[in-house]
C-alpha cells in the first residue's frame, strides 16, 4: 500500500509555518549587532535594528539599536531601556549616555537598547498591546512564541553572546513620585557578589538599593522574576542590575541625568575608561520592601516624600471620599522609609498608594 507523504511545506508557510522545521534547518540567526561592532572602525558608532517580525500592515517590529566600539579591545556594556515600553527617563538616560561617550578613550564596546520593547513604547504603555505579557518576565523569550515572547528572544539572542555587564533601566509608574533607587538580584548560582551590584548601583546615587527576593515575597507585584533580563544576565555569570529612574511617561531631567552620569561611570568600573569611580559612601540597603494598597476607594493625598522615614502612626497619607471628607489615615505600625507615594490621587480599593521599605539597613561601600 502505497504511504502518502505531503512533502515538506515551503519555508514559512504550511499549518505550523517554520515551527514544524528541524531544528537544523531552521534558518539560523546571526549575531548582528557583535558582526556590526567588528566591522566598526575603532572609535566609531554605529547603529541598526533586530527583526523580530512584522505588524499587520506590514511593518517591520524591530529593536533599534547603538553599537559603539572604543578605540581598544575591552568588554562590553549593556544598556537596555524601555523593556517596559513607558519608562521614558531611560531611554533619554541611555542616549545621552552613549552619544556623549569619548571613543578614543574607550576600551571595548558599548550597546545601547533605547526602546527594548518596541511595540509597548510605540502604544505608549508598560506592554505590547498585542499580548499585554510584561517582557521583563518572558526572557530569555520563546522564538515560536507569543509577540513579546518573540522579541525577548531576538534580543536575548543577541545579549547572551556578548556581554560582560547588563544595566536594565526603569522607572515606576506615571501615577508615582521616586527618587532614584537601585533594585538588584542574587542568582543563586551566578558568582558575582553582592558588593560588587552595590558598588554599581552606588554609582546612580540612589535614594535606596533593594536587594528584590527571586522567589515568591509579599508585597511584591504578582510574576515571573527569573524572566527579568537583569537575573537572565546574572544566570550568564555576568553583572547585572536595575536602576529605577524616577517616574514613568514623563521626562524628569535630573534623572536623566543621574542614569547617564551612573552609566558612565559603570562604564569606568568595568574597566572600559581609566578613571575608576568611587563609590558613592553610604548606601541604603532594603532588605524587605511592599508595596501599600488603598482600603477604601477615594481621592489620596501624599503626606511625605520619598526618601522620607515615617515613625510609626506618621501618615503615608490621606484618602477622602469624593465629598471631600477624610475617610482613612494611612499609617504603619513599623517604622517606614518611602521608596514612592502616589500622585495620581484617583484610587479604587486595591490600588497603590505607596512603596515602601519595612527593613533596610546603611553599607558603607569602601573606596578600592
Ligand atoms: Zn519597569
Amino acid at each position: 500500500m502505497a504511504v502518502l507523504h505531503p512533502g515538506p511545506s515551503p519555508q514559512g508557510r504550511g499549518r505550523h509555518g517554520r515551527n514544524r522545521l528541524p531544528p537544523r534547518k531552521r534558518p539560523r540567526l546571526v549575531t548582528i549587532i557583535t558582526d556590526h561592532l567588528a566591522r566598526l572602525v575603532p572609535a566609531s558608532r554605529g547603529q541598526g535594528r533586530l527583526v523580530a517580525g512584522s505588524t499587520a500592515t506590514g511593518a517591520e517590529i524591530s529593536i533599534p539599536y547603538i553599537a559603539a566600539r572604543g578605540a581598544a579591545d575591552g568588554p562590553t556594556l549593556w544598556v537596555t531601556a524601555t523593556v517596559h515600553g513607558d519608562e521614558v527617563n531611560g531611554t533619554l538616560a541611555a542616549l545621552d549616555f552613549v552619544r556623549h561617550l569619548d571613543l578614543a578613550a574607550m576600551r571595548g564596546a558599548c550597546v545601547v537598547i533605547p526602546a527594548a520593547n518596541p511595540l509597548a513604547f510605540d502604544a505608549r504603555a508598560k506592554t505590547a498591546p498585542q499580548d499585554g505579557l510584561d517582557i521583563d518576565q518572558q526572557f530569555p523569550g520563546a522564538a515560536g512564541g507569543l509577540t513579546t515572547q518573540r522579541v525577548a528572544d531576538r534580543l536575548w539572542r543577541e545579549i547572551e553572546r556578548a556581554g560582560d555587564c547588563l544595566v536594565s533601566l526603569h522607572t515606576l509608574t506615571a501615577h508615582f513620585e521616586a527618587k532614584p533607587y537601585g533594585v538588584y538580584k542574587l542568582h543563586p548560582d551566578g558568582p558575582v557578589a553582592e558588593d560588587v551590584l552595590l558598588r554599581h548601583l552606588s554609582f546612580y546615587d540612589p535614594s535606596v538599593a533593594c536587594l528584590m527576593p527571586t522567589v515568591k515575597a509579599a508585597g511584591e507585584l504578582p510574576g515571573n522574576i527569573s524572566g527579568a533580563i537583569d537575573y537572565q544576565f546574572q544566570a550568564l555569570g555576568k553583572t547585572a542590575f536595575m536602576v529605577e529612574l524616577g517616574a514613568g511617561s514623563r521626562i524628569e531631567w535630573p534623572y536623566v541625568e543621574q542614569g547617564s552620569a551612573g552609566l558612565r561611570r559603570t562604564a569606568a568600573e568595568i574597566g572600559m575608561f581609566e578613571d575608576r569611580p568611587a563609590p558613592g559612601g553610604t548606601l541604603r540597603k532594603v532588605l524587605k520592601r511592599r508595596h501599600v494598597t488603598a482600603d477604601t476607594g477615594g481621592l489620596f493625598r501624599a503626606a511625605c516624600t520619598p526618601g522620607d522615614i515615617l515613625q510609626p502612626g506618621s501618615p503615608l497619607g490621606v484618602i477622602t471620599d469624593i465629598f471631600g471628607d477624610i475617610v482613612d489615615t494611612v499609617t504603619f505600625a513599623e517604622p517606614v522609609l518611602v521608596i514612592a507615594a502616589r500622585r495620581d490621587p484617583v484610587v479604587a480599593t486595591g490600588d497603590r498608594i505607596g512603596f515602601v521599605a519595612t527593613a533596610w539597613e546603611s553599607r558603607t561601600l569602601q573606596s578600592v
